[in-house]
This record gives structure tokens, C-alpha cells and sequence, in this order.
């Protein structure tokens, strides 16, 4: 009734290609039904294992047809061939084939890893299955803590897991000695008194005989089949059980795994890793170091005020040459006319020797106007700048800047004291508050304020301005501002001896160079992320080489390519991840503690962000090829391998 469960018709089997191909198996018809216990005799070469590995989906013929329950294998894709060595295939190997990381129970788990049992099933059923088998005292040992006859066991246990209706044994017996070779002819008998289909192979016809059916092969030829009893429809196979797997069960099995791996080699899992954290540690460490001294730089330069403009004498291309004697008070008075000009400030500049009791103090001197504090944005900490009219009356009153206050008078309160400025008494009107060194490093509190009129005057004898600093009310039309202070300035003086300095676009300079800094440091470190995403494939690539039995394995038991690739992309994510995280710690750990030194740090999210996306990237990246080499592999291949 219905068709049977095997047909083969005319399976030939070829190796190489050409002159130098090799055939193994030659028109081959055989039928096997439901329930049927087969032993296939043969002596060694004549093709047994290469009729297994056609039988049980992990190899394809080179000729014929062969139909597993009327389906025609050979139009079945790569997952369906997968489903069938999953849900219908129990492989029993001579030399066993576990997984020597794993313990008997996880072993026996594995191919219910592919069929998406839930863990808790799992393990109750590999359990159950190894407890029948007289294993229930090993369940936690590992291969190679159990013997010949035990790990043999271990293997049927695993062929039963997802039900295993066929159970293909090729050699079962071989490796093992009389006694535990019955005691898994025993086994396999009764399961196939249980009704599973049973397909032995070996060359020892003692074993042979304890088949219901024996089929012999010579030189890849059936030379002797009694043909098949008819199917068994009577006994059923146990029900085994029907999961509905779902991706993230299946992604957090592959990481579970991927730790394991990484566990089973830790030196060299740390060294990998390693090389992700140093590169994103560099990454998050020079990005925060780059970006705090841009923002110092930006923001010390900003708060000199971005809303203003700095007109100094001497034609443009002499910027930075001192003393020419271009600019005038009356240059001054003209501009503070132009529209959007919120005032224009002074500066006289020199060096001057003050004096208080027997303390001596050279700070510089600046001649400005009374504007000065409110067009620098810079407050007083005591008294009061001079006004409008100090500077009419050539008021001979002194502001003094905080390091001057430091150094003259230790112990007194400036305010009202009198000071000699070469010669000339000053008062002490006020005192501004503290502002720290400049961009360039200079003291700017170490200098001494005085009405521009009275310094040009009595203390330099002279009424050329060093510079005149325009604020401006509304920073959006600076530009056109300057412009016009330009066009008055040329028709005053007739010609370009004057050169205009806009403060935000000199930020907008400063911020563009050190941004770039940030980004030259940045690299730097990138590039190192590079080197360990290639440490991340190279270890990658070992270990897929070296696993590649482990590959033919889980194969064998039904995993598809998807499930490969998955389990060795998720190992390189894994690493990367870990790597990135830890790499995060110490980046920003050794950013905190470079910050102590008085190294200006800046920390924002972005850069984390950026190296740890990177990691993760390069292990996606690094990860892929190593993973896409494993997933395919050929199955028999892989399993041949050692
Ligand atoms: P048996 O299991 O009966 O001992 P096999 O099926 O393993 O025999 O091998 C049958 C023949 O096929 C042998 O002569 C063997 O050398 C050859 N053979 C098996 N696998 C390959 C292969 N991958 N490439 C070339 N020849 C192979
Ligand atoms: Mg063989």
C-alpha cells in the first residue's frame, strides 16, 4: 500500500571527474519498506558508507533516482534535504561522532537544537532517552570521560531524539569489543521490534545475521537481496515531539553556543578580544580628548564674545606687526555711528611699572573706554570701572586686573589705595573679576585698566589706538557691519591702512582646525578597530578549520546552512560585542583619568556610539566570511574530516 518508504533506481555514485573518476556505486535498485531491519554486508571499499550517505541525505548521487516516500530526493532543495536528516534520519557512527565539548546529555540535545525544541524539553527528553539506554548516571560526562560501548549509546540516543523513523548505523559495532557490540545489536534490534526502520551496515556477517534482511554488496554492485518484507504499517514509531522553533529561541541557543566556544578557548578568546578593545577603547579615548580640547579652544575664544569685530591699524597683509600709527579716537566716535554697532572700544597699549608701598608690578596697561567691561562681557569683582566722564576729565583712575590685586596688595583692599603708574598717581576704582589664561596661554588678569585718555596722554604720549573693539547688536548681520566700518575707514583714510578681524568667523577657523585634529586622532585609533576585526576573522577562520568536523556533525543531525552561518557569525558578533563593551569601560575609564592631568576631555554619547556600532560592524563584516566557509561545507566532507 502507498509507495515505499525507499526506492532507489539505478544510483550510481562516481568520485573525481574525467580520466581520474572513480566509480563507487553502480546501478543500484533497491527497495526498503516501512519497519524493515536491513543489514547491508560487504567487504571494506565496496561501497557501503558512500550507499549510507546517499541514503541518509548527505550526499547526492552522481546517477539514478532515488524517492523517499515517493518524493524524488533530487528535487528536494539544501533545507529540505536538512529537514529530512533532522526529522527522519538517526545517523549511528562507528566512530560515534559526538561533540567533544559537550556533555552526554548536551550531545544527545543537538539535534533538537534545529527542530526548535524549547530548552526545558530538551533537556527532559535527552534525559529520558539516556536513562533508557542505561545512561542515567553519565549524563553530565563528557565524550571522552565515557567508553567505546557508552559513547556508542550516547550516539543512538541522539539518532532518537527527533523520533529517527530510519536509523542509519554504519559500522556501529566496529569500534567496539564483543561485549558492548551486543549491547548495541541488542538496541537496535529492539528498536526495530518498536518499529523504527533499521539500516545496518557492516562487513561482519555474525552482526548481519541478527538482521531480518540482508542485502550483499560487492565493488559498489548488489550482488545478493533477498527483496523486501512487506511495510510494518501496524507498529508506529513513538510520537516524537513536534515543536514550532521560533528565531529568537534559536539566536539565543547560537549565542549560548558561542560562549561555550569561546569558554573552550580562552587564551585565545582573549587575545581576539583584545584586539576590539584596544581599537575601540583608542577610538572613545581620542575622540574625547580631541573633542574637550576643541571645546576648551572654542569656548575660551567664544567667551571673549562672538559678537564682535576687531579693527587694528596696518594694511591686511601686515597682521600682527605692532605700533603703526593709523587709528584715531575720531575713527572711534565714527564708527560707534554706524548702524548695528553697539559700541567701539579703545585699546592704548604698553607696559608700565606700578607701584605700592615698596612692592613693585610691571602688568600691561590698557587705555580703553568705559564701554570696555560690557563690550568684552567681562563683570567686575569690586568698585567700579570708569565712565564716560573720567575719560573727559583725563580722571587719573586705575581697574585693575586680578593678578595685579595679587601681587601688589597681599593683604589690603585695593579699593581707593593709590598707586604710582611711572610716576603718576593712580586710584584704585575697581577690581574685574578673575578670567584665567587665554587661548595662547597668556595671563589676561595680570593688566591694569586706565581711561584711554588719560594713558594716551600721561603714560605713552601718544593718541594712536593699538585696536579699536566693535560688539555688535545683532550677530546674524555682523558681516554687513564690517563691510560698512570697512567703507568708512577707507573714505577717512584714503587708503587701506587697516586691516577688520570678525571674532565668530576666527571661531568658526579655530573650531574647523581642531575638528579636524579630532578626526586625524579618531582614525588613528579606527584603524586599529580595522587590525581586530582582522584578528576577529583570523581566528575565525582557525577555528571554522578546526571545527569543521563539529560542522559535519551538526549536519548530519539537521541543521541547515542558515544554522551554521548563524552559529559562527553569532561567535564573531559575540567577540566584537564583548570586546566593544569592555573596549567602552576602559575608553572612557582612560578618557576619566588623562582628564586628571588638566587635559581637557569632552565625553558624549556619539563616540560610544560610533566605536561600539564599529565593533560590532567589523565582527558582522570580519565575521561573515569565516561563517559563510563553514556553512558550506559538504556534509560528508565535513564529517571526513579529522
Ligand atoms: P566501505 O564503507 O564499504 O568500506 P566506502 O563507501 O567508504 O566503502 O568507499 C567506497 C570506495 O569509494 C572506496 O574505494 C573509497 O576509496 C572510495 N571513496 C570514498 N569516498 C571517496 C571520496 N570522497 N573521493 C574519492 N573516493 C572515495
Ligand atoms: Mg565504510
Amino acid at each position: 500500500m502507498g509507495a515505499p518508504l525507499i526506492s532507489l533506481h539505478g544510483i550510481a555514485k562516481q568520485y573525481g571527474e574525467g580520466e581520474l573518476a572513480t566509480r563507487v556505486l553502480h546501478d543500484i535498485n533497491l527497495v526498503i519498506n516501512r519497519g524493515e531491519f536491513v543489514a547491508i554486508m560487504g567487504s571494506s571499499g565496496s561501497g557501503k558508507s558512500t550507499l549510507m550517505h546517499i541514503l541518509g541525505c548527505l550526499d547526492r548521487p552522481s546517477g539514478g533516482q532515488y524517492r523517499l516516500l515517493g518524493r524524488d530526493v533530487a528535487s528536494l532543495s539544501g533545507d529540505e534535504l536538512a529537514a529530512l536528516r533532522r526529522d527522519t534520519f538517526g545517523f549511528v557512527f562507528q566512530s560515534y561522532h559526538l561533540l567533544g565539548g559537550l556533555s552526554a546529555r548536551e550531545n544527545v540535545e543537538v539535534p533538537a537544537l534545529y527542530s526548535g525544541l524549547s530548552r526545558a524539553e530538551r533537556k527532559a527528553r535527552a534525559e529520558q532517552l539516556l536513562t533508557t539506554l542505561g545512561l542515567e548516571n553519565r549524563l553530565g560526562n563528557k565524550p571522552s570521560q565515557l567508553s567505546g560501548g557508552q559513547q556508542q549509546r550516547v550516539s543512538i540516543a541522539r539518532a532518537l531524539m527527533n523520533g529517527g523513523d530510519i536509523i542509519l548505523a554504519d559500522e556501529p559495532t566496529g569500534a567496539l569489543d564483543s561485549h558492548s557490540g551486543a549491547e548495541v545489536m541488542a538496541l537496535l534490534t529492539g528498536l526495530a521490534r518498536q518499529g523504527h526502520t533499521v539500516i545496518l551496515i557492516t562487513h561482519d556477517p555474525k552482526v548481519a545475521a541478527q538482521a531480518d534482511r540482508r542485502i550483499e554488496i560487492s565493488d559498489g554492485r548488489i550482488i545478493a537481496d533477498p527483496g523486501p518484507a512487506s511495510a510494518r504499517e501496524d507498529t508506529a514509531v513513538p510520537a516524537r515531539p513536534r515543536p514550532a522553533g521560533s528565531l529568537a529561541t534559536e539566536l539565543l541557543e547560537a549565542v549560548r553556543t558561542a560562549f561555550r566556544s569561546l569558554h573552550s578557548n580562552l587564551f585565545r578568546a582573549a587575545l581576539t578580544l583584545l584586539g576590539i578593545v584596544i581599537g575601540v577603547a583608542s577610538v572613545i579615548t581620542m575622540l574625547a580628548i580631541g573633542n574637550g580640547s576643541q571645546q576648551q579652544v572654542v569656548q575660551s575664544i567664544s567667551a571673549m564674545g562672538s559678537n564682535l569685530l576687531l579693527v587694528r591699524p596696518g594694511a591686511p597683509n601686515q597682521w600682527g606687526r605692532r605700533a603703526t600709527s593709523t587709528l584715531v579716537a575720531a575713527d572711534m566716535d565714527a564708527i560707534k555711528e554706524v548702524a548695528n554697532v553697539a559700541a567701539a572700544v579703545p585699546e592704548i597699549g604698553g607696559a608700565a611699572t606700578l607701584r605700592f608701598g615698596n612692592l613693585d608690578h610691571s602688568p600691561e596697561i590698557n587705555a580703553t573706554s568705559a564701554d570696555f567691561p560690557a563690550a568684552r562681557q567681562w563683570a567686575l569683582s569690586a568698585g567700579t570701572f570708569f565712565t564716560a566722564d573720567d575719560e573727559q576729565s583725563y580722571a587719573t583712575v586705575a581697574v585693575l586686573g586680578q593678578s595685579v590685586v595679587d601681587a601688589l596688595f597681599p593683604d589690603t583692599d585695593p579699593l581707593g589705595q593709590y598707586v604710582m603708574v611711572n610716576n603718576i598717581l593712580f586710584q584704585v576704582i575697581g577690581v574685574m573679576a578673575p578670567k584665567g589664561a587665554s587661548p595662547w596661554g597668556q595671563d589676561q588678569d595680570d593688566v591694569v585698566f586706565v581711561p584711554y585718555t588719560t594713558g594716551g596722554l600721561r603714560l605713552f604720549g601718544q593718541q594712536f589706538l593699538r585696536s579699536i573693539t566693535v560688539s555688535v547688536d545683532d550677530v546674524a548681520r555682523i558681516g554687513d557691519t564690517e563691510a560698512e566700518i570697512h567703507r568708512l575707514l577707507l573714505a577717512r583714510h584714503g587708503v587701506e591702512d587697516f586691516q577688520i578681524r570678525n571674532m565668530s568667523s576666527i571661531i568658526d577657523t579655530v573650531s574647523a582646525t581642531t575638528r579636524t585634529f579630532t578626526w586625524l586622532l579618531g582614525s588613528i585609533a579606527a584603524i586599529s578597530l580595522l587590525v581586530g576585526g582582522i584578528g576577529v576573522m583570523n581566528i575565525m577562520l582557525v577555528s571554522v578549520t578546526e571545527r569543521t568536523r563539529e560542522v559535519g556533525i551538526r549536519m548530519a543531525t539537521g541543521a541547515r546552512q542558515r544554522h551554521i552561518l548563524q552559529q559562527f557569525l553569532t561567535e564573531a558578533l559575540v567577540v566584537s560585542a564583548l570586546g566593544g563593551a569592555i573596549g567602552v569601560v576602559l575608553g572612557l575609564a582612560a578618557a576619566a583619568l588623562v582628564g586628571r592631568f588638566e587635559i581637557p576631555v569632552y565625553f558624549s554619547l556619539s563616540p560610544v556610539l560610533l566605536a561600539f556600532g564599529c565593533a560590532f560592524v567589523t565582527g558582522l563584516v570580519f565575521g561573515w566570511l569565516p561563517a559563510r566557509k563553514a556553512a558550506r561545507l559538504d556534509p560528508v566532507i565535513a564529517l571526513a574530516s579529522e
